[in-house]
């Protein structure tokens, strides 16, 4: 079996989050389009993240 799997991708750093990982997803806080998504390292590292929507910059 070959099924793709598409994984999200760390709105911070551009990793691949897998499925088993802590991270978090929420839409942006500005234009609630655009869904953020941190990984786990990012999250304890306070990473920045940037809307790729609306080019908000977030904690
Ligand atoms: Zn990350
Ligand atoms: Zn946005």
């Amino acid at each position: 079996m070959s099924r793709v799997m598409l994984l999200p991708k760390c709105t911070s750093c551009g990793r691949p989050i897998a499925p088993y990982e802590k991270a978090v997803s929420f839409r942006c806080p500005n234009c609630g389009e655009a869904v953020i998504w941190r990984c786990s390292k990012c999250r304890k590292q306070g990473n920045k993240y940037v809307c790729p929507k609306c080019g908000f910059e977030g904690p």
